[in-house]
């Protein structure tokens, strides 16, 4: 078990978590433009739904711009529903998606990744429902991440396990673990997009917010977190048996 300030190994820490775990399923989306669809397929439903909406509309439609502004709004409609809540909104949103495709990147999005990073995100925030977290996370997919984006589970995991500092400002946070990672990034898109998902999955199931399931964790070892806690519950103790 770790002690001190000592970090994990990024490498080890992600490949016990894909043993524990098996290997992420990246999103069968490609490309900005159906990543974005993607995004935007369903709402507050899981992933099989997402995928069932997604190829609903490969079929049935296209995955293009064009094509999604042509077709039938009430086949748009009946896919929309498939995807939970609110359907005629998110139908308007699909077309929205393709009308800033057609307007602003001539049909292809694609061009959006010979962008610098920043501006690549900037582009991709104009769509519906993508802010940061989402942009970058539709950059890292597309292999075009400078570094490993995080969404709040995948921060929360590597936080207790000792990169960085917690902090009740997000975006300090953040940045302390993303500067503490710096040195361990892997290079591989692939990689980095699986060390993304597992931590994210991690977070979800085990490292979770409220109730850490820290006695069945697969990194146990690894995590600065329970010894934090011994410490802090000994300090605790031995500060209320001083006051008896
Ligand atoms: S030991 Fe606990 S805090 Fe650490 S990663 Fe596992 S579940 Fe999270």
């Amino acid at each position: 078990m770790l002690s001190g300030t000592q970090m994990p190994e990024l490498k080890k820490l992600i490949a016990k978590l894909k043993s524990h775990y098996g290997s992420p399923t990246a999103p069968p989306a490609k490309g900005p433009f159906k990543l974005v669809m993607w995004e935007n397929a369903c709402y507050l439903l899981p992933d099989e739904r997402r995928a069932a909406v997604f190829q609903g509309l490969r079929k049935q439609v296209g995955l293009n711009a064009k094509a999604i502004l042509k077709a039938d709004p009430d086949l748009l409609l009946a896919l929309a529903t498939m995807g939970g809540m609110r359907p005629k909104v998110r139908v308007f949103r699909w077309q929205e998606i393709a009308r800033i495709t057609l307007s602003q990147f001539d049909g292809d999005l694609e061009q959006i990744l010979k962008l610098p990073y920043a501006q690549a995100k900037k582009a991709l925030k104009q769509f519906p429902n993508i802010g940061d977290p989402g942009a970058e996370k539709i950059l890292m997919y597309c292999g075009a991440s400078p570094g490993l984006p995080l969404e709040w589970n995948g921060l929360r995991v590597l936080t207790r396990v000792g990169y960085g500092r917690w902090q009740k400002n997000y975006g300090a946070m953040y940045r302390s673990v993303q500067e503490a990672l710096r040195p361990e990034l892997p290079r591989k898109a692939e990689a980095i997009a699986q060390a993304h998902m597992l931590l994210r999955q991690h977070g979800k199931e085990t490292c979770r917010d409220k109730s850490p399931q820290c006695y069945v964790c697969p990194v146990k070892e690894l995590c600065m977190y329970p010894v934090k806690q011994v410490e802090m519950f000994s300090r605790t103790s031995s500060a209320s048996s001083s006051q008896t």
